[in-house]
């Protein structure tokens, strides 16, 4: 196909500041470009183009909207802009803007505009002053548009790259946070409710690496809440932009163990909490994992209590982080919308945690009392054998 015939768009993308300071802006970079590199990969004829600042991603045959849409999923891009690529030269940059100007000023009633342009090549005979005063003058000669340089309808922007010039006024915005990856691995406990999956999605959008770990009770927890288990981690690894460890830990001898143990149940998922704590743990250690994750918010059920979350933390010296320890419920549902995991979730599923434990179970756990109950079982050997009969799921972006 001529290069006239080939659709010249492309999809400027930017990142944050803030994580560019220091020695790690390079390696920052490199895991941003790696990540948005997996993210078109299934998008045929997409290239990139590093530029100062910026990502130049030039769009195969499909255009821009595929690459757009693909964007949306890294975490680390601030925002983006489906552009034109025109040669660097001031007539066809003007020519350009005039374009692009004359369908934004389309869509206003009293439409007012700016150029601004910016420079990532500093040889251009013009700086960006004198770019940005040349093509508005093109513009208002051709439309007769007013300038508003404080509060404009819209804003025509041009980036004079090392090639090429781009022009835009379409400023999309990125999921922000910091390329997945970048901040390290961190261990999640992953159930079918709405909350664990959030929690993951937070803890990539800060930049770590998930590998996940579910606890599955079979028969008391089937082999349909195992599928649904390993559908939301498929949503998370799509997130990811890699395919995510998820482990299954065998829990039903496990649980039954630590039921009796609880006497009368009220403190029985207490107990079920910090064999977890414990398992993931050991599986965090051999992945590499710094951290555990859960879902926990506080004070949304029994077990989430500051006394309760107190003494489940005990159990591990592992850290464990609880992205959604804030959130009202609404919010967390607000997020699983979004991320795409919320109509999995809602599924219907059987809650392991909810087996063998009475209406009012305890709010304000002790940690004596709990360790006195555990004292009466080979805790170390539980753990050794559910680790021993773990087996792994690989979870394929979806
Ligand atoms: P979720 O919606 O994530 O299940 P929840 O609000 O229903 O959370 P709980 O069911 O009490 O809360 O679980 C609290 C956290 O403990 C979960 O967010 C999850 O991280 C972890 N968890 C609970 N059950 C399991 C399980 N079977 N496998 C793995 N993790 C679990
Ligand atoms: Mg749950």
């Amino acid at each position: 196909m001529s290069d006239a015939a080939t659709p010249r768009e492309v999809v400027l993308v930017r990142w944050g500041e803030i994580f560019l300071k220091g020695d790690n802006r390079g390696f920052f970079e490199r895991a941003l470009v790696d990540n948005v590199r997996r993210s078109v990969a299934a998008i045929p004829g997409v290239t990139i183009q590093r530029m100062h600042g910026r990502l130049v991603v030039r769009a195969g045959e499909g255009g821009a909207r595929p690459v757009t849409r693909a964007l949306e999923r890294v975490f680390g891009i601030v925002s983006v802009s489906p552009a034109r690529v025109v040669p660097r030269e001031l007539d066809a940059i003007s020519a350009a803007a005039i374009e692009v100007a004359r369908i934004e000023a389309a869509k206003h009633v009293q439409p007012t505009f700016k150029v601004e342009s910016r420079r990532s090549d500093k040889r251009f005979p013009m700086n960006s002053m004198e770019v940005s005063r040349d093509v508005g003058a093109a513009v208002i000669g051709a439309l007769a548009l007013p300038v508003d340089v404080h509060h404009p309808r819209f804003t025509v922007g041009v980036e004079i790259g090392y090639e090429d010039a781009f022009v835009f006024a379409e400023v999309l915005p990125g999921p922000g946070g910091l390329p997945t990856g970048v901040t390290g691995r961190v261990e999640l406990l992953l159930s079918g409710g709405i909350d664990s999956p959030v929690a993951g999605w937070m803890l990539l959008k800060r930049g770590c690496s998930l590998g996940a770990t579910y606890f599955h009770s079979f028969p008391y927890t089937g082999e349909k809440t195992q599928d649904k288990v390993e559908r939301l981690g498929r949503q998370l690894a799509a997130w990811q932009l890699q395919p995510m460890r998820l482990s299954v830990v065998p829990f039903t001898d496990v649980q039954k163990q630590l039921r009796d143990a609880s006497g009368d149940g009220r403190l029985a998922v207490v107990l079920y909490r910090r064999m977890m704590m414990r398992i993931a743990e050991r599986i965090a250690y051999r992945a590499g994992a710094k951290a555990l994750a859960t879902g926990e918010a506080l004070a949304q059920v029994a077990s989430q209590t500051l006394e309760n979350l107190s003494v489940i933390g005990a159990s591990t010296r592992m850290t464990i982080l609880r992205p959604c320890l804030g959130h009202d419920k609404h919010e967390t549902i607000t997020l699983a919308r979004r991320i795409g995991s919320y109509e999995t979730s809602i599924e219907p599923y059987d809650d392991c945690c909810s087996l063998f434990v009475p209406e009012h179970p305890e709010t304000k756990a002790k940690l004596a009392v709990v360790e006195s109950m555990e004292s009466r079982l080979n805790i170390p050997a539980m753990v050794e054998d559910c680790f021993a009969r773990t087996t792994n799921v690989t979870c394929e972006p979806r």
